[in-house]
């Protein structure tokens, strides 16, 4: 039977970044990666569309963990030591470059995932690391100070030091769960809203660069850009509300009233800027004088949701009440949330190994010693923009550096 120093389990962005740097520091330890499927990395390869979105342009670690809505606090401490500017460098001392979009995201330079993918394979490969495909661990215990993992193919293996690296599916939290971790169980987060209403759904494509989106019974409100589809909406604003409020929606069955201020301004001022306009432009017709940057189409569309004459009638002629109304309609549109929708570009579970059990500066198991988790697989998950990867990143190289000290005082 083979015996390793350190078995990773899992070859997705957390378990191959840890085993590079665990390599890279402690290059004469036995490492072997165990990957269940036959493609290593595979969510970095579909990730950003493609493109990778590998971290994002944050580097204050008391901004950054805003960012979580689960791991808030257990990042706090990881990204002092480890935080989006050091995976930068990382990623430039081995030759990736990255660049920074307007929204703050960032990515290889080269626009494609596969960057990312050739140099953590090609850096496996230089220094001998075994990365073994469609080898799914079906057991891990403990014995003594020793790992006992058996592979689905019959496959025994013994380990000094484990990894758990299985990414966030209920199903990848079982050999935790196995060695009596607590697990949280897993709920999707950053998703789209399914809409009822018909009217704002015929809109789709049509976007606001700075709405405010809030849910009725949940504590907080979101501003940024959204997006209206065919089944609703979605945007920044829409996911990141998603990501907050994941637990929340879920024991809603996801059926919940939103609110929507198209505007992102206060009442008064909106107030403010349709008398303003009754003013100005009083011989215009509302309908060919959209305002806050809404389309000729949705504008018309959305007047006639307070009177179907509303959009032919002057700025002069509408009333008081008119632009009281159309104040409330524009600050506060009532939706009627029936559902969720996948986002194809990012998702997450929210779930996973219970932070409690797990020490934040090592990544090691408080309850196993010489277990660690990296990744999704621990209750982690940030809002969508480079936030997952940055966590994968840091937990797996804290998990990597404490390895290797783990490996020096155990040999002593
Ligand atoms: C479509 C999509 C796009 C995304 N885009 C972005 C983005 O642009 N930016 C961003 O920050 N985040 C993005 N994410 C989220 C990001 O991909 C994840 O947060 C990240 O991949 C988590 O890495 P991980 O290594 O923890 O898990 P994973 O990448 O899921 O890897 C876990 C690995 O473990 C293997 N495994 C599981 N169980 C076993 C077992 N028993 N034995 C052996 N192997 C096992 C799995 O097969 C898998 O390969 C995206 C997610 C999706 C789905």
């Amino acid at each position: 039977m083979e015996i390793y120093d350190v078995i990773i389990i899992g070859a997705g962005a957390a378990g191959c970044f840890a085993a590079v740097c665990l390599s890279e520091g402690a290059p004469h330890l036995k490492i072997r990666i165990l990957e269940k499927t036959r493609q290593p990395l595979a969510k970095v390869k579909i990730s950003g569309g493609g493109r990778c979105n590998v971290t994002h342009h944050c580097f204050d670690p008391s901004k950054l963990i805003e960012n979580y809505p689960r791991g808030k606090d257990f990042l706090r401490n990881a990204f002092s030591r480890f935080q989006p500017q050091d995976m930068i460098d990382w990623l430039s001392r081995h030759g990736v470059e990255v660049k920074v979009e307007k929204d703050g995201r960032m990515f290889p330079t080269t626009n494609r995932s596969q960057t990312i993918i050739d140099c953590f394979l090609s850096l496996l490969q230089k220094r001998n690391v075994p990365l073994s495909l469609e080898c799914e661990v079906v057991s891990l215990v403990k014995i003594g100070d020793q790992f006992h993992l058996e592979l689905k193919s019959g496959e025994k293996i013994q380990s000094k030091q484990v990894l758990i690296a299985t990414g966030g599916l209920q199903k990848s939290y079982a050999l935790a769960e196995g060695l009596g971790h607590f697990i949280e169980p897993a709920i999707a987060s950053l998703f789209t809203f399914s809409l009822q209403e018909e009217w704002v759904r015929d809109h789709s494509g049509f976007s606001v660069p700075s709405a405010k989106v809030s849910l009725q019974g949940f504590p907080l409100e979101i501003q940024g850009p959204i997006l209206i589809t065919h089944w609703g909406v979605s945007g920044p604003a829409v996911l990141k509300l998603s990501a907050f409020a994941a637990r929340w929606l879920f024991a809603q069955d996801y059926q919940a009233k939103l609110f929507v201020n198209w505007t992102g301004l206060a009442e008064a001022e909106v107030q403010e800027a349709l008398f303003l306009t009754r003013k100005q432009l009083s011989s215009k017709k509302l309908e060919i004088t959209p305002l806050f940057s809404f389309s000729k189409n949705f504008w018309k569309a959305f007047l006639a949701q307070i009177s179907p004459s509303l959009p032919n009638l002057t700025w002069a002629q509408v009333s008081k009440q008119e632009i009281h109304k159309l104040t409330a309609l524009l600050t506060r549109t009532s939706f009627t949330m029936i559902g969720k929708s996948l986002n194809k570009d990012e998702f997450v579970t929210s779930g996973g190994v219970s932070l409690q059990e797990v020490d934040p500066k090592t990544l090691q198991s408080k309850k196993v010693p010489g277990l660690y988790f990296a990744g999704e697989v621990l209750n982690i998950d940030g809002v969508t923009g480079g936030f997952n990867f940055q966590s994968a990143w840091t937990t797996a190289f804290l998990t990597a550096q404490s390895m290797h000290l783990f490996s020096r005082t155990s040999s002593v």
